[in-house]
């Protein structure tokens, strides 16, 4: 078997896996010790990312660190899985082959788990932020505590509001809990960092295009969440959808417009695009289309799991949601398969996905936190404890999970957010930019 990324020959079944996102780790954690197969894991970055939690590192409430873990260390013990840090750009199935930005890769079986990316649904992401990265994270960060130093020495109050107007849009579980962290750093840490400004003119705006914010939970979900955000502040506005965003000015449907330097765009998210399939498996927003193994219908030796897939049943006419249990069940559920088939077993019909649906939730702020469980529904403080234990128990490395437990105590002890350092050597422009430019070149 030919390859230029230096991966030895083996004679084992090579499985290649495109993305170690929450699917692709879990399904390599099913199959590392089966000496059958060589996993070969490609990823753009040499890290798993915990995206539930880069909302803390946009605010200040946690160390990029404690949400990230490499996959050298994570997969350190297994010979049989290799790691390349590459950029998938192309699958040459009748090839059964990858190319990437560092060479092209035979596979037996291919695992594409590459994820998600903003849907800026036709708006320009120039000059907008988001959160789908940990370099998008720390960006964010580093604008908004820098929009706070310019706003110190703005003498213009136009200029002023615009820095002092932080827009969200997208009131789903990302919006939500970003619009309460800031809310939360406006009452308790800015006022004491910067005693001579009047935080009363910081306005955070919530923008939601359905008529409650966190539209896939339980309406008693959606009316305390919103609660919750107006005690700390945040200005909810429903029925609101951005149309455009030019010259500082955020322009909305009802052709109303506000201005502000800091838009945040948290409102869509759609698959990563790999060229190179069938126009037969591609489904709305880039998903692919799998059958009830996650196996790529009109494909014999590839796979789609996580955000990337689209399972068509009855029950979910347009795939599973895009969330972190379903990419992890989906994970370790063809994992579980290629054990079966390691052992000669076949695909039984008895082995088909079925997603174990065990709730959702969003925290806003401190004891504050709304979840949907299928058999009860929580808000408040036991609904937070259950949101942080959650959060905890997932986060992947013991020192994860340490430090982000003493953070979390420092914070909700001190009021405080010990990580308020601007680490950017750049002009401080509030564009997000190399997750802009990445956006932007998958967008082609
Ligand atoms: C800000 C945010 C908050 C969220 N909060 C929640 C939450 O509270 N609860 C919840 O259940 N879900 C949440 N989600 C959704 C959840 O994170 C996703 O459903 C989950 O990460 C999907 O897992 P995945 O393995 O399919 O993809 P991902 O975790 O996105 O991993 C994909 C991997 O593929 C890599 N990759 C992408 N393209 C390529 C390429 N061309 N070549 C090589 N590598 C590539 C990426 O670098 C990444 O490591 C959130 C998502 C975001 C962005």
């Amino acid at each position: 078997m030919s390859n230029k990324m230096n991966i030895p020959d083996t004679g084992q079944e090579r499985i290649v896996v495109i993305g170690g996102g929450f699917a692709g780790i879990e399904f390599i954690k099913k199959i590392r010790y089966i000496d059958d197969y060589q996993i070969v894991l490609l990823d753009r970055q040499n890290y798993f990312t915990f995206q539930p939690l880069l909302y803390q590192v946009a605010t200040a409430g946690l160390e990029p660190n404690s949400v990230a873990y490499p996959f050298r260390r994570l997969f350190r013990k297994n010979k049989n899985v290799h790691f390349r840090m590459a950029e998938v750009q192309e699958v040459s199935p009748s090839h059964d082959l990858v190319h990437t930005n560092i060479g092209q890769l035979e596979y037996d079986h291919l695992v594409i788990a590459c994820g998600g990316q903003t849907n800026y649904f036709g708006n320009n992401p120039e000059s907008m932020m988001n959160l789908k990265s940990l370099t998008g994270a720390v960006e964010m960060k580093n604008a908004i505590l820098g929009t706070f130093e310019k706003a110190l020495e703005a003498d213009d109050p136009e200029e002023r509001e615009k820095l002092f107007n932080i827009v969200i849009t997208g009131g789903g579980p990302t919006g939500v809990e970003l619009a309460g962290a800031f809310g939360e750093m406006k009452k308790f840490v800015l006022p004491k960092d910067y005693p001579q400004m009047d935080f009363d003119q910081l306005q955070i705006i919530l923008l939601e295009g359905q008529d409650r914010v966190l539209p896939a939970m339980s309406e008693k979900a959606s009316a305390e969440a919103q609660k919750y955000l107006e005690q700390l502040g945040v200005k909810v506005r429903l029925n609101k959808m951005v149309d455009g965003y030019e010259d500082d000015e955020v322009q909305l449907n009802d052709d109303s417009t506000i201005p502000s330097k800091n838009l945040i765009w948290t409102a869509g998210i759609k698959a990563i695009q790999i060229p190179g399939l069938d126009d037969a498996v591609q489904h709305k927003g880039n998903r692919l289309v799998v059958d009830k193994f996650n196996r790529l219908v009109g494909y014999n030796n590839i796979y789609a799991i996580g955000d990337i897939a689209a399972m068509l049943t009855p029950d979910t006419p347009n795939g599973h949601p895009m969330l972190a249990p379903v990419a992890i069940q989906q994970g370790q559920h063809l994992g579980e398969n290629f054990l079966r088939i390691a052992r000669n077993d076949e695909f039984a019909e008895f082995y088909v996905f079925q997603y174990r649906d065990k709730g959702t939730m969003a925290t806003i702020g401190r004891n504050r936190a709304v979840v949907d469980a299928p058999y009860f529904k929580m808000q408040g403080t036991l609904a937070w404890f259950a949101w942080m234990f959650v959060h905890l128990i997932t986060l992947v490395g013991f020192r994860n999970k340490l430090v982000t437990l003493i953070d979390w105590s420092y914070n909700y002890f001190t009021y405080d957010r010990a990580l308020r350092l601007i680490t950017t050597d750049k002009k401080l422009d509030n564009k997000n930019e190399k997750a802009r430019k990445t956006e932007a070149a998958e967008a082609v």
